[in-house]
């Protein structure tokens, strides 16, 4: 559990972002020996995803939070890429529809849980609803600030009933971040990805760190543990998460199930 132990979030911690550096590439170097270690890593999460899958006992949920321009999508088209489409399910979660917001703010969360044997992808997530509706007083205070218990509470039936829960923070700096939106603009293939409000957001950073800071400090738990990836280096991020994922479906000790019939025999008509 290299990736994990270095990374994650261990309960009662208070996090302070700024003092993780966000370049930190634990004396990884971007060259061809750590590319053929993140193919390897790649290739044995499909092994194991189809495991998983033959087994049918558990799922795995993976989170990923970060600033705009954080890499999610970067993440889940790297990292997933020699993953079988059929275990996998990425849901990217939106401003909430009206039907949403009528519902409490877990369900359409819940609806997206992973079903045993899948790997289920959360690009953003409940945790939304404790960052930017905190950030912008989208709901009073006395409402987000029950959710950090409801969340755990949420957590914990998942965990219960077989659900292994990653939640990674890909964390940048505010300086990547511009760095990202210059290219975003520069970039004619990338421009699309721009919208007026990452600019907006940006001016809220410091409010936003602060509501990471706590949901770091109140959620990670035993059974779902936050890891804080540095992510301004794209290569390390990939391999720290991808290395993460393994290293804990490594340690679940999945089994591929005895045939339903049996004893088998090769059949011997031509
Ligand atoms: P993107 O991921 O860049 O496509 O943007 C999705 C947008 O939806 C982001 O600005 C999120 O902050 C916003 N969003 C996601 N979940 C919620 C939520 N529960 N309440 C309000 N805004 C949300
Ligand atoms: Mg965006």
């Amino acid at each position: 559990m290299k990736f994990a132990k270095q990374f994650i979030v261990e309960p009662d911690t208070k996090v302070k972002l700024a003092d993780l550096d966000s370049e930190q590439t634990l004396g990884y170097k971007n060259d061809a020996k750590t590319q053929a270690k993140l193919d390897k890593s790649i290739q044995r999460l499909d092994a194991l995803q189809y495991l998983l899958f033959a087994e049918s006992k558990r799922a795995l949920l993976v989170i990923l939070q970060a600033m705009d321009a954080g890499g999610k999508d970067g993440t889940i088209r790297h990292v997933m890429s020699g993953v079988n489409p059929q275990g996998c399910k990425v849901t990217s979660f939106k401003e909430p529809s009206a039907k949403e917001l009528a519902h409490d703010f877990l369900w359409r969360s819940h609806l997206a849980t992973p079903e045993k044997g899948m790997i289920g992808i959360f690009n953003r997530s409940h945790y939304e609803d404790v960052l930017v509706v905190r950030v912008h007083k989208l709901v009073p205070k006395q409402i987000w600030k029950e959710r950090y218990a409801q969340i755990n509470a949420f957590e914990r039936l998942l965990a219960d009933n077989n659900t292994k829960i990653l939640k990674f923070y890909l964390h940048i700096s505010k300086k990547e971040q511009k760095r990202r939106f210059d290219e975003r603009v520069d970039d004619p293939t990338k421009n699309w990805k721009l919208s007026a409000a990452d600019f907006a957001e940006r001016q809220f950073w410091s409010e936003y760190m602060e509501a990471y800071e706590d949901v770091f400090s109140r959620c990670t738990t035993a059974h779902a543990p936050w890891f804080i990836i540095p992510s301004d280096h794209k290569w390390f991020r990939n391999l720290a998460v991808s290395s993460i994922i393994v290293e804990t479906l490594e340690s679940m000790d999945m089994q591929f199930p005895r045939p339903a019939i049996g004893p088998l025999k090769r059949d011997s008509s031509s």
